[in-house]
């Protein structure tokens, strides 16, 4: 991929269903420009083709990088995405996406190889390269949010598997008696660990509405109902990691996403969690490490697969 005197450049975009952020890299993998856009009339599709064109001609120019120098195009989606071929699988939060072929849609756009993956895979790829993961070639990535979701990475590379669905965290059965997830399974994680079941969980114990954010607040003051609500929150999170750790035994376990910033009390009840139901060669030898990449592992991901992706096929 270049000399050094005419490196070459990606771009990485992380589409959310509200704002998209993109990203230029230098091909050692620096971050360089930044920008963030709406999505809104992305459904459009020629109108999210000139979007993008768009961002790409800015940071370009921002950086005084030629458009002949940017080697290749990568996306980050809200959903599953058939990576071989390039094509959306489902997405809710774009209409008329579904069954897109947006890499041969983009290639004509931006005339250079184009990468999509869903958020999940590039945010643990970003993490094993450059933050709370790099230097180990077996990690597990898992986002706390609204959804629970999450990225293997086995022997340094993503694993999608054969249906695209490798690192659905979130849908663990949690309860061999729990109730039906929309995923079509029962009793998942996310039912018990998503933002929504926390928050259910805080308005019964402090009868009335606070937020998320206010109760990790409340844990870091010492508030005995707030540490109580992470811890158990914590435990239930470590023991379905412990359960995916004993399958892979990863290195380190990586947690990120909204709700990883309750702090210390989740953190700290993940690893008991985890460690008590580990397999004893495993114990106390997985380390469980909060994501340093934050918001912008996403974008970031979607440029070094793009990067990634050009290298192996000496592009
Ligand atoms: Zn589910």
């Amino acid at each position: 991929v270049g000399p050094s005197k005419n490196p070459s450049y990606f771009l990485g975009f992380d589409v959310g269903g509200s704002f998209t952020k993109a990203v230029l890299i230098h091909v050692s993998g620096r971050p360089l420009q930044k920008e963030t856009l709406s999505s809104t009339g992305f459904e459009r599709k020629s109108y999210f083709a000139k979007s993008l064109k768009e961002v790409a001609g800015n940071l370009l120019l921002k950086e005084g990088v030629s458009a002949s120098r940017l080697k290749g195009v990568g996306l980050g989606l809200p959903g599953p995405v058939d990576f071989d071929r390039g094509l959306v699988l489902s997405l809710t939060n774009i209409k008329g996406w579904k069954n897109f072929h947006i890499v041969s849609f983009l290639k004509s756009v931006f005339k250079v190889p184009v990468v999509v993956d869903n958020d999940a895979n590039c945010m643990a790829l970003a993490e094993s390269r450059f933050g709370a993961a790099a230097g180990s070639k077996f990690a597990l990535c898992v986002t706390l949010g609204t959804g629970v979701g999450g990225g293997l990475i086995l022997n340094g590379s993503i694993h999608r598997g054969p249906f695209f669905l490798g690192g659905e965290i979130g849908h663990i059965p949690a309860d061999v008696s729990g109730s039906a997830c929309a995923c079509g399974g029962k009793g998942c994680l996310e039912l018990y660990v998503g933002n929504r079941a926390i928050a259910e969980r805080v308005r019964r114990v402090f009868r009335r509405d606070i937020s998320l954010e206010q109760a990790s607040r409340l844990a870091a003051a010492g508030d005995p109902r707030a540490r109580k609500i992470w811890r158990q929150t914590g435990w239930t999170i470590g023991c379905a990691l412990a359960g995916i750790a004993n399958v892979f035994g990863p290195q380190v376990i990586v947690v990120g996403g909204g709700v990883a910033q309750a702090g210390p009390v989740l953190l700290g009840s993940i690893r008991a969690s985890l460690n008590c139901f580990l397999m004893r060669p495993l114990k106390n030898r997985i380390l469980v490490k909060p994501a340093r990449l934050g918001q912008e592992a996403g974008m970031l991901g979607a440029a070094i697969l793009a990067k990634e992706f050009c290298v192996s096929r000496g592009k």
